[in-house]
């Protein structure tokens, strides 16, 4: 096998307490064990900005102009982490012949990456960074994830489990991927569909180095809501069973009434009332959500709107793949 290109493809928002740490290890990673793996001299690490408040993409100007192998993606604002990774493997794909995604934070092993190039060379196309535990997250994390992959399997969804976006993807399965035009991506869903020969690479998954979580709560429940309607229509067919449950149900509660009233007995009928109307009126407002989640999705797809805007695409001026913009 020839040498080959690696681009190293880092989301980063609001990233300043972590880049200089990440910068120097990947850097490392890239010119020692990548060389090693017959990966050539000038393969670059990707640091994409996406809509940053702070001094990140200062940070990575300044990297630019000192390292050969840093380049830089500003995204116009911010498109959120799975936009980010997209828009850094799709600048990647035409100059690289295999990609790796991992985040800015240092949660994952960047001495994983070795055993990621291995693989490759062996002949893989996607290698699935696994962590082997998670005790580095807290409970509240570990315990929704776990229930959030476990629903995944069980609306048919497949995901890998235990990974996040830390991964390695050859250029012939980048070529398939940016075929999937959806505005709405959820990456963890969408690689196990392309097929390939894959394979795990287990490592430990560290605390963020510095800086916080860009996962509060409320966006952690947005990307659960997203990855299950992009990828499972099954939410909809458990509305379509309950409605016809409660026909049934319904059903049979009218011939009990009718019985009731030609037996002349007089039934107050509150504690019904109050029941049903409740009742109803809950699975009533879910059902019409579910389906309003998905007519969402058509009119945000129908729209066919950009995943993501680049502002600025940078490389060093002593690197000349490609022009500084
Ligand atoms: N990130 C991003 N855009 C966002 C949110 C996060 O590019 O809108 C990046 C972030 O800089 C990091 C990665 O995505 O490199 C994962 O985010 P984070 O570590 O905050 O998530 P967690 O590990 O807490 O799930
Ligand atoms: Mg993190």
């Amino acid at each position: 096998m020839n040498e080959q290109i690696l681009t190293i493809v880092v989301p980063c928002y609001n990233e300043e307490a972590v880049l200089k740490e990440t910068v120097t290890r990947l850097r490392g990673v890239l010119m020692h064990a990548c060389r090693e793996q017959l990966i050539a001299k000038g393969s670059t690490l990707l640091l994409v900005d996406d809509g940053s408040s702070d001094h990140t993409w200062e940070i990575i100007e300044h990297y630019i102009e000192e390292y050969k192998e840093v380049t830089g993606l500003k995204l116009s604002r911010n498109f959120g982490h799975q936009n980010a990774l997209i828009a850094g493997m799709e600048t990647a794909r035409p100059y690289s012949d295999c990609v790796i995604t991992i985040d800015a934070d240092l949660q994952d092993d960047v001495n994983a990456i070795k055993q990621f190039l291995i693989k490759y060379n062996e002949g893989f196309d996607i290698v699935y960074g696994v962590r082997d535990k998670r005790e580095t997250d807290t409970f509240f994390k570990r315990n929704t994830a776990r229930m959030f992959y476990g629903l995944m399997g069980h609306l048919g969804v497949k995901t890998v489990p235990n990974h996040a976006d830390f991964r390695l993807l050859s250029r012939r399965v980048l070529d398939e991927l940016i075929k999937y035009q959806e505005e709405n991506i959820f990456l963890r869903g969408m690689i196990p569909l392309l097929g390939f020969k894959s394979t795990k690479v287990y490592y430990n998954r560290a605390e963020r180095f510095a800086g916080e979580s860009k996962y509060p709560l409320k966006k952690m429940l947005n990307f659960a809501v997203d990855g299950i309607t992009s990828f499972s229509i099954a939410p909809i067919r458990i509305v379509t069973y309950l409605g016809a449950s409660i026909v049934g149900i319904g059903f049979l509660i009218g011939v009990y009434a009718l019985i009731q009233h030609f037996l002349g007995h007089v039934v107050t009928g509150w504690t019904s009332m109050i029941l049903s109307i409740w009742l109803l009126g809950g699975i009533q407002l879910t059902a019409i959500g579910v389906i309003g989640e998905y007519i969402g999705k058509i009119f945000k797809e129908t729209k066919h709107r950009p995943r993501y805007i680049i502002e600025k695409q940078l490389v060093a001026s002593k690197n000349n793949r490609f022009e500084k913009q």
